[in-house]
């Protein structure tokens, strides 16, 4: 029988439930159990891709090019799965295909309602989650919070479940926010017991609640948590502030909470296992070095734009006993005061991410510029990789005003190219190069060297590319592509061998990286980081 783990969040979205679903997973999977996640997104696009990070932090990019909301990727991170576009759901989806199926005449002479058409179609994508990858347990997270309009037909339908699948395989997690008052340092319970009452009218009584606080609960909080909750004191767990998301498993687990699932739904487990986690933990906790990076992006203001590279920079970290400490700058602001690139002196490694369009992109390439004149580690990813070229393109090859088309249509030397099959293509959701794809590495490169094989599959996400017109004077120069597409025609990978560590991808190692086990080129630029700043040599290439 499939166990059923819903949560739930309340008092305002972006409490922690991406990192609570995942932290639950990730206890039941240190007891041996096998489960998958789904995470529900009530708004009405069909996926993440078409909006921009600014509204909802970054689009993680599945395998199989699913462009989704970035609660995956910590599911992805936590419990090292590969997860599918399908687990995800959005009210698009959901409608789209009850459309389509309307339209085909599978519902001929009905009405076609929310109830049961809508939550029909939703229940049968959880219970599909768990059959496409034979899970234990689907762990269904229900985005936004409790009491909006537009996530009532999925509540509706996880509250169905109950019925159809049984108490004991069904359990309701609801965590919600306890502010502490500045003035007084008192823990407000409030707030949370109206969005518990929220989730009542709509027939749903939480089987445990989640107290998400700076700081531990005390007392006589929890009891009122589990008075007004109705559950019993032992069913109230507290998420408080923690020195990394990575220890919240580790925190709820010595509270009881794995052991308490575990018995409600009747999961049998003898041991628990957390001791990679641990080590992982610790790592980061427990760093022997520092380095400062500095970010140069178009969606500064918002670190959710950048939380798989983020996350990605700290596993590499992690590996090396490095805390990596970010800056997250605005590139417009070597726009507008060039003078100031030189403040970049102050950091260790220069890290150029993704981005879209022309804003930003001149101040983007003077942070190349600056790295790569005075040699500090360099990564460059998709918008940074190609950015590196045009800054390669005009100040080392000598073709003024190169560009990509993306930029500036006009460029007389149009170094990145708009991708031929996307040529005449207007419709912008799921239509760029997307998931993964297998690169080939060159061997005796810094790229080899990182990733210890030929062949690699790795995610992307773009609609431009190096335009092969140009290939030969970027080689001729000194470029080096060390990475490949299969027939050799897309450029991957870019390296400067005789630089400390200059490198960038057109693919996005982030969404690959785990707790652990680290993307080898985000390894491989904090470990040229920290070593550069130790005065060591560089590694030398194998
Ligand atoms: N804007 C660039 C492209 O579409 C880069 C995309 C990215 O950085 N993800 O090719």
């Amino acid at each position: 029988m499939v166990k059923y783990i819903f949560v739930t969040g309340g008092v305002l979205s972006s409490v922690g439930k991406g990192i609570l679903t995942s932290s639950i997973g990730k206890m039941l999977q240190a007891r041996g159990l096998k489960p998958t996640v789904v995470k529900i997104d009530p708004y009405v696009n069909i996926d993440a891709g078409t909006m921009n990070p600014y509204m909802h932090g970054e689009v993680f990019v599945t395998d199989d090019g699913g462009e989704t909301d970035l609660d995956l990727g910590w599911y992805e991170r936590f419990l090292d799965l590969s997860l599918k576009q399908e687990n995800n759901l959005t009210t698009g989806t959901i409608y789209k295909s009850v459309i389509e199926k309307e339209r085909h005449g599978d519902f001929l002479g009905r009405c076609v309602q929310i109830v049961p058409h809508i939550t029909n179609e939703i229940k049968n994508r959880i219970r599909n989650a768990a059959k496409m990858v034979n899970a234990d347990i689907v762990l269904t997270e229900v985005g936004g919070t409790v009491g909006d309009i537009e996530g009532l037909p999925f509540l509706e339908a996880i509250r169905q479940m109950r019925v159809e699948e049984g108490y004991e395989n069904t359990f309701y997690v609801h965590v919600a926010l306890v502010p502490i008052l500045d003035v007084t340092g008192e823990m407000k319970t409030k707030p949370l017991q109206h969005s518990v009452n929220e989730l009542r009218r709509i027939g749903i009584q939480p089987d445990t609640i989640v107290a998400r606080s700076p700081t531990m609960i005390d007392a006589e909080a929890l009891r009122k948590i589990a008075l007004f909750g109705t559950i019993p004191e032992s069913a109230v767990f507290c998420s408080y502030n923690a020195e990394t998301v990575y220890q919240v498993p580790l925190i709820l687990d010595k509270q009881g909470m794995g052991d308490f699932i575990c018995q409600r739904l009747a999961l049998k487990c003898e041991s628990k296992d957390f001791s990679a986690w641990q080590q992982f933990v610790d790592a980061m906790i427990h760093p022997e070095h520092e380095v400062k990076i500095a970010l140069v992006g178009k969606y500064a203001g918002l670190t959710d734009s950048y939380v798989s590279m983020t996350e990605a920079l700290r596993h590499g970290g992690a590996a090396c006993k490095t805390k990596v400490c970010i800056s997250y700058l605005e590139a417009e602001k070597y726009e507008r005061e060039p003078q100031c690139i030189k403040d970049l002196a102050n950091f260790d490694g220069v890290f150029v991410p993704y981005g879209f369009g022309p804003r930003g992109t001149e101040g983007k390439i003077a942070a190349a510029n600056y790295a790569r004149e005075n040699d500090v580690p360099f990564l460059g990813i998709c918008y940074g990789f190609q950015l590196a070229v045009i800054e390669f393109a005009r100040n080392v090859c000598g073709l003024k005003d190169a560009n990509s088309t993306e930029i500036n249509p006009d460029s007389p030397y149009p170094v990145i190219d708009l991708m031929p099959e996307q040529r005449g293509i207007e419709i912008k959701g799921a239509t760029m190069r997307l998931g993964a794809h297998k690169v080939v590495l060159q061997k005796g490169t810094l790229a080899y060297s990182m990733f210890g094989q030929e062949e690699i599959h790795e995610r992307h996400r773009h609609r431009f590319e190096v335009n092969l017109d140009y290939l030969d004077v970027l080689k001729s120069n000194g470029l080096c592509f060390t990475g490949k597409s299969s027939d050799g025609r897309r450029m991957e990978t870019l390296e400067l061998p005789d630089k400390y560590f200059y490198f960038a991808s057109q693919f996005h190692g982030e969404f690959k990286s785990r707790p652990g086990r680290p993307s080898p080129e985000y390894f491989g630029f904090i470990q040229a980081c920290v070593n550069k700043k130790l005065g060591k040599p560089k590694a030398p290439i194998s």
